[in-house]
C-alpha cells in the first residue's frame, strides 16, 4: 500500500491537502469552505465521511477558514498545537469537545498507521508548523507559509518521497509590484513566504536526499505565476545538473482546483 496524495487547493484563496493510506484520511488544513471542499473532492470520487482528521497548520484564514464546519458535518477531530488553538478556537466556531486534539511541536504522533511529526517553521502566525508523514516505508512533507528554510526544517524534510514546498512568489514581481510597502517587507521576511528561487535551492537538496516528486504550492496570485514558478525552480536545478522529467517529477499546484490523485 502507499500513500495517496491530493492539493485539494492551493494558494492565498484557500488551502487544503489530501492524505490517504489504506483506509485512513486526513487533510491538512482546510481554509475552503466546506461545500467547496467536498466539489473538489468529488472529482477524485474522494468523500469526506471517516476521515481521521484535519491537521491545521496555523490560523491564517486561508487554513482554516472551512476547519469548524467540516469538523461539525463529518464528526473530524481537528489537531493543532496549544498555541494556534488558543487563536483558532473562537474563529472555526464550536466544535465536539473529543474533537479538539492537542499536539506538541516536533513531537510525532500516530493516527492510525500513519506517523506524523508536525515541526516547528517560521512565519507571522501564533506557533505555525509543517508536516511529515511516514507510513513505515515512504515519506511526505507539506511544508508552506514557510519565510526561510532552516537546517532544522530540512532534516525533517529530507528523504521525503514527495514535497509539497511553498513557491510562493517572485522577488522582482514582488517589489515591483502594487503591494503596499510594509506587506511586500512582511512577505520577504523571514517569517514571510519563500520565493521561487529559495524553494528552487531547496529543491536541489532535496533531490539529492532521495525526494522524487515535487509540487509547487501556495504561489501568491499578484506577484507569482505558475510558468514563472516552474521555470525558476527548473533552471535553478539545471544549475546543477538535475533535470526535470530525469531526475525529478515537477509540478504546480493549481489555485482554486483540485490536482492529480499522486501515489507515492
Ligand atoms: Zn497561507
Ligand atoms: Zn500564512
Amino acid at each position: 500500500m502507499c500513500f495517496k496524495y491530493a492539493s485539494v487547493a492551493s494558494g492565498s484563496c484557500g488551502n487544503c491537502h489530501y492524505i490517504g493510506y489504506k483506509n485512513t484520511k486526513i487533510l491538512v488544513d482546510a481554509g475552503l469552505s466546506g461545500k467547496k471542499t467536498e466539489e473538489n473532492l468529488n472529482n477524485l470520487d474522494i468523500n469526506l465521511e471517516n476521515t481521521s482528521g484535519i491537521l491545521i497548520t496555523h490560523e491564517h484564514t486561508d487554513h482554516i477558514k472551512g476547519a469548524g464546519i467540516l469538523s461539525r458535518r463529518y464528526n473530524i477531530p481537528i489537531y493543532a498545537n496549544e498555541n494556534t488553538w488558543k487563536v483558532i478556537e473562537n474563529k472555526i466556531g464550536k466544535i465536539k469537545e473529543n474533537n479538539i486534539k492537542v499536539f506538541e511541536n516536533n513531537v510525532p504522533f500516530y493516527i492510525e498507521d500513519i506517523k506524523i511529526n508536525p515541526f516547528s517553521i517560521h512565519h507571522d502566525a501564533a506557533d505555525p508548523v509543517a508536516y511529515t508523514f511516514y507510513n513505515g516505508k515512504n515519506k511526505i512533507s507539506i511544508a508552506t507559509d514557510l519565510g526561510y528554510v532552516c537546517d532544522k526544517i530540512k532534516e525533517n524534510i529530507y528523504d521525503s518521497k514527495l514535497v509539497v514546498l511553498e513557491s510562493n512568489h517572485d522577488v522582482e514581481m514582488l517589489k515591483m509590484g502594487s503591494y503596499p510597502y510594509y506587506l511586500k517587507k512582511r512577505v520577504l521576511s523571514r517569517k514571510g513566504h519563500l520565493s521561487n528561487e529559495d524553494a528552487g535551492r531547496f529543491c536541489i537538496e532535496l533531490v539529492e536526499r532521495g525526494t522524487e516528486k515535487i509540487l509547487l504550492a501556495h504561489l501568491s496570485r499578484e506577484n507569482n505565476f505558475p510558468e514563472l514558478a516552474f521555470e525558476t525552480v527548473k533552471g535553478v536545478l539545471q544549475e546543477k545538473n538535475i533535470h526535470v522529467g530525469k531526475n525529478l517529477e515537477l509540478s504546480v499546484l493549481k489555485r482554486g482546483k483540485i490536482s492529480n490523485l499522486y501515489a507515492v
